[in-house]
């Protein structure tokens, strides 16, 4: 009976080392493969609260906007 329990402590052993490297090498290769794919980021638009992709959108300084009409109406009738 000492025997088979000490068999089942070893295999649980084992399989908690072997998930827990699984588990370190899959994190931060998932992370790698998100960054290469050059994943784009959605930002919320400073007058309507829309959120556009980066490249959709329009960056004023600090502010994103979801579109032109949007970006001129937060900074008022004024061009500059
Ligand atoms: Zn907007």
């Amino acid at each position: 009976m000492l025997r088979f329990l000490i068999l089942v402590l070893l295999v649980a052993a084992a399989w908690l080392v072997l998930t827990r490297i699984a588990g370190t090498s899959k994190r931060p290769r998932a992370d790698d493969e998100a960054s290469a794919a050059g994943e784009e980021q959605v930002l919320a638009c400073g007058l309507c609260g829309l959120h556009v992709p980066e490249s959709e959108g329009l960056r004023v300084g600090e502010v994103f906007y979801c579109c032109e009409a949007h970006r001129r109406q937060a900074n008022g009738p004024h061009p500059d």
